[in-house]
């Protein structure tokens, strides 16, 4: 008798699930998401790890996952509390003999089945890859050797090609029989923030249908025949494909996204857009696999280079750049749209990030940390790999990246339309003049001259 427990986590989806066609084999089956507690909690970089935006866009995906598994005869238990208490629990309780997930690169992910499997010895537990478009078998190397460069690893992939997409299922087995009902129960730690009305830039839906809908879209218009031309725009549904978001918790699977880029290369020819959308997928795939090589190396300060870069935290410069209050106005700009909707083109993120480095030197981990707050599409691997791209100490042959403000604000924002958008026109100029500390090393305010003072 195979008694499963399926922990969904970032495989929000019917379509191309490995992990859940595995857990159709069983005789009884939970479907279980675990809310933990943590992420509304504060972490040691005065961020949380899930900010409103995100836990609006995962509340729709759980619902559109929850309706599909309904569809099959199964539901989709919502608990909140400690995942690893939480999931124990329920082992215990269902005398589950299989735990089915999928393998993740995260940290915690991994120190939570190690614990499982360390107390419930017998139970097999599977990680399922489908996370990645590629498996650890198909690398054409041993992780330990992964390249610390993507340009040598997306060489490295040129021949390799990614699993096919697996079929969908049809049928669920059935629940245990004395289960609770689906939690309606709210604990109080749960923020109360209703859903805001974006009134300005993207609102992005969550759950498995609207990332298809995106997916369909996207590859059915000619957007990707130009994707290198508009990809570093600032601003723009058209820009970029947006499909991040649902990539992220898994309501579209990267080899979904693969199979759309090939179909549409047979369709409509392949051309440097294309194959230029595609080798931005191969990055989130290199991140992924690095993550998983260098494990908690990826949060440290030192990162993959292990060395510590010249940085630490100014307190002040931290909160203006989260609020978008520095002497930078496209800076500015930028911080106020990720703020407002959880999603920031990967130029703005690029430019920010290199912002608080280089001119802020502010640690690196604390924008990382804001970021992962904010963001809707956060990925634990995507996000912590670019903040130490740039901040010189990830996998970057060059050592980090200084992006020239000014002349960014010429290239893509030559008549400050996207600033004037994002922040009121008589602020560009007003805080540009503003000093970046309002105390200097002396601990004495710092006064500006006045208009009259030479
Ligand atoms: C400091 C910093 C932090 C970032 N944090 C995240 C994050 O938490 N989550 C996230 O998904 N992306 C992150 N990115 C990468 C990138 O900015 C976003 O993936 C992209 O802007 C999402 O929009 P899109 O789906 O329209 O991308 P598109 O341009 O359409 O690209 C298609 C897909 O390719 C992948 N991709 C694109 N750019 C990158 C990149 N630079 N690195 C790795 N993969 C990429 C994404 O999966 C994306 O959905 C970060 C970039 C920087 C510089």
């Amino acid at each position: 008798m195979k008694r499963s427990l399926y922990w969904v986590n970032k495989d929000l989806r019917l379509n191309d699930n490995l992990a859940l066609n595995l857990a159709s084999k069983s005789d009884k089956l939970l479907c279980v998401y675990v809310v933990d507690k943590k992420w509304f909690e504060e972490n040691n970089y005065q961020s949380k790890p899930l900010g409103d935006n995100r836990w609006h866009f995962l509340q729709s995906c759980l619902s559109d996952f929850n309706e599909s598994l309904l569809t099959l005869g199964q539901q989709l238990y919502i608990v909140y509390g400690d995942t690893l208490s939480t999931l124990a629990s329920l082992c215990e309780k269902y005398q589950i003999t299989d735990v089915i997930t999928t393998c993740l690169p995260g940290t915690t992910e991994n120190k939570i089945t190690a614990r499982l499997i360390e107390r419930f010895p017998k139970i097999s537990v599977n990680k399922v890859e489908q996370f990645t478009l590629f498996t650890q078998e198909l690398l054409p190397f041993e992780l330990q050797q992964l390249p610390n460069s993507y340009s040598k690893f997306r060489k490295l992939m040129t021949e390799i090609v990614p699993p096919r997409i697996s079929q969908t299922i049809n049928h669920l087995p059935e629940m245990f029989k004395d289960m609770p009902s689906p939690t309606l129960f709210r604990p109080q730690w749960l923020p109360d923030s209703p859903y805001k009305n974006v009134k300005k830039g993207h609102t992005f839906y969550g759950g498995e249908r609207a990332g298809q809908e995106q997916l369909n879209h996207y590859f059915s218009s000619d957007l990707p025949l130009n994707y290198k031309q508009v990809r570093n725009n600032l601003d723009g549904w058209k820009s970029s494909s947006k499909l991040s978001p649902w990539l992220g918790y898994g309501c579209i699977s990267p080899r979904q996204v693969f199979d759309a880029i090939i179909a549409f290369e047979a369709e409509r020819g392949k051309n440097s857009s294309t194959e230029c959308l595609y080798l931005e997928i191969l990055w989130r795939e290199y991140f992924q696999w690095l993550h998983f090589k260098m494990g908690i190396k990826t949060y440290q300060f030192k990162g993959l280079s292990q060395q510590a870069p010249l940085t630490t935290f100014y307190p002040e410069r931290f909160n203006k750049w989260c609020l978008g209050n520095t002497p930078y106005p496209l800076v500015n700009a930028f911080m106020i749209e990720l703020k407002e909707t959880g999603y920031l083109s990967n130029r703005g993120r690029q430019i920010t990030a290199s912002c608080l480095v280089n001119e802020l030197s502010i640690d690196w981990r604390y924008g990382a940390a804001w970021f992962e707050e904010q963001l809707v599409d956060y990925d634990a691997a995507v996000n912590w790999g670019n903040w130490q791209y740039i901040a010189g100490v990830g996998a970057d042959p060059r050592g980090g990246r200084h992006f020239n403000i000014e002349k960014q604000t010429t290239l893509y924002d030559p008549d400050s339309t996207y600033q004037i958008k994002w922040t009121l026109a008589c602020d560009i100029n007003k805080l540009s003049n503003q000093p970046l500390d309002s105390l200097d090393a002396a601990d004495w305010p710092v006064v500006l001259p006045s208009s009259n003072d030479e």
